[in-house]
């Protein structure tokens, strides 16, 4: 088929929920992925964050071949070495205290279980979440999510949510004794698409303080964030601010669908069976994909490799940009002109990378083990690029 063909067949028959790039991607190995007219791209775009170990890890792609063919999947009402292997992996990574797993199948479940947990845990219902912030598009999730866009058509039944400007500990502080009624603050450590925005330490510690005093849970959504993205296997290991429940996804399996919640101790000891399930959840075919994954962020020490990539990044295209954010593998660059002309020249230029929510800045979400090589050639091609979109106003 054609890339045309391609286009059209989907869009003949998709729900047009997406804007989409107008290639058809074939197949990836490492940091690069083809077209299916053979054309290649440096993709630091990372399918959407997902790829910590580049596309086609081979051995994720042994273990699930090897798991595929013993046994694909079966529900949580047996035991299974693959789903018991790669709990005891996620919680020796996971930070001290917070070695509870449930396991679910994307991000905005993992949210929606943390935010069901802390209104358990609590007996409390209300909502604290952040301006700028994305959870996901189910109903809690969305309710905690920042935008009108997202919330006009389902106001009815969404939660009632208060929100704070991100950075802000004292609206929070006043949201919180202005609601006692408040289960959780939940927020996104790095606001991936509010421009990759980040707040200080001083910050997080405020609001742990806060969600002590108030009786709520707080919450930290780092399914961008996590699995060694943001230079930890959980962020809160660099802030040294540990929540009462994490949620993590997109990195976990290397592009199998997992969505994980971390709870603490007190946390977890406060679910009961019934509380919370989903039939796919911890299924053999993914956790295999997990465990492969997370070897390999571990053995090879790709958390700390992140904060190295961040750091050549900023080194290459600091003086072409306003500013770079973010943290690891997950950064943001504030430019001084629109970002989309800037990204579809990066494209022409074999470079795959996002926008985010402010206009002016390129996200790009790297793995975790691309090469100082790779990272090169991206500042290079920016720098083509920036030549070639349009110049600011
Ligand atoms: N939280 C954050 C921070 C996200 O970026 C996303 C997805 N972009 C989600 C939650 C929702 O994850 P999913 O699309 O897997 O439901």
């Amino acid at each position: 088929m054609t890339t045309e063909e391609i286009i059209a067949l989907e869009d003949q028959f998709q729900i047009p929920t997406y804007k989409k790039m107008p290639i058809a991607l074939a197949r990836g190995r490492g940091s690069w992925v083809w077209d299916e007219d053979g054309a290649r791209y440096l993709d630091y775009y990372g399918g959407h964050c997902v790829t910590p170990l580049g596309h086609c890890p081979p051995a994720v792609v042994e273990a699930i071949r090897r798991q595929a063919g013993e046994l694909l999947f079966y529900s949580n009402v047996v035991y299974s070495r693959p789903r018991a292997l790669a709990s005891a992996l996620l919680a020796e990574m996971a930070p001290e205290g917070m070695r509870h797993v449930f396991f679910c199948n994307s991000g905005a479940e993992a949210n929606e279980t943390a935010l069901k947990m802390a209104r358990k845990w609590t007996g409390k219902s209300g909502l604290i979440a952040m301006e700028g912030g994305f959870h996901g598009r189910t109903l809690g999730a969305l309710a905690a999510t920042w935008g009108e866009g997202y919330h006009a058509p389902y106001r009815a039944v969404l939660p009632p949510t208060h929100f704070a400007p991100f950075g802000d500990a004292d609206a929070v502080e006043a949201l919180l004794a202005a609601h006692p009624d408040t289960a959780a603050v939940i927020l996104e450590p790095i606001q991936s698409m509010a421009g990759v925005a980040v707040a200080p330490a001083a910050y997080f510690r405020r609001l742990r303080s806060l969600c002590d005093a108030h009786g709520a849970a707080l919450i930290f959504d780092e399914v961008q964030t996590g699995v060694g993205r943001a230079g930890a296997f959980s962020i809160s290991d660099v802030l040294g601010v540990y929540p009462d429940l994490i949620t993590m996804a997109k990195s976990l399996a290397s592009g199998v669908p997992v969505g994980a919640v971390l709870a603490s101790d007190r946390m977890a000891a406060a679910v009961r069976v019934g509380d919370q399930g989903t039939t796919f959840g911890g299924g053999m075919l993914a956790m295999a994909a997990l465990h492969a994954t997370l070897r390999q962020i571990a053995d090879a020490g790709l958390a700390e490799r992140a904060a190295a990539v961040f750091a050549r990044l900023r080194a290459g295209v600091g003086a072409l940009v306003r500013e770079v954010r973010g943290a690891g593998c997950l950064v943001g660059l504030a430019l001084d002109r629109p970002a989309g002309p800037v990204v579809e020249a990066l494209r022409a230029q074999g470079v795959l990378a996002g926008t985010s929510g402010p206009a002016d800045t390129i996200r790009l979400m790297p793995p975790l083990n691309t090469t100082d090589d790779e990272v090169d050639f991206f500042c290079e091609a920016f720098a083509h690029a920036l030549a070639a979109a349009p110049q600011p106003a």
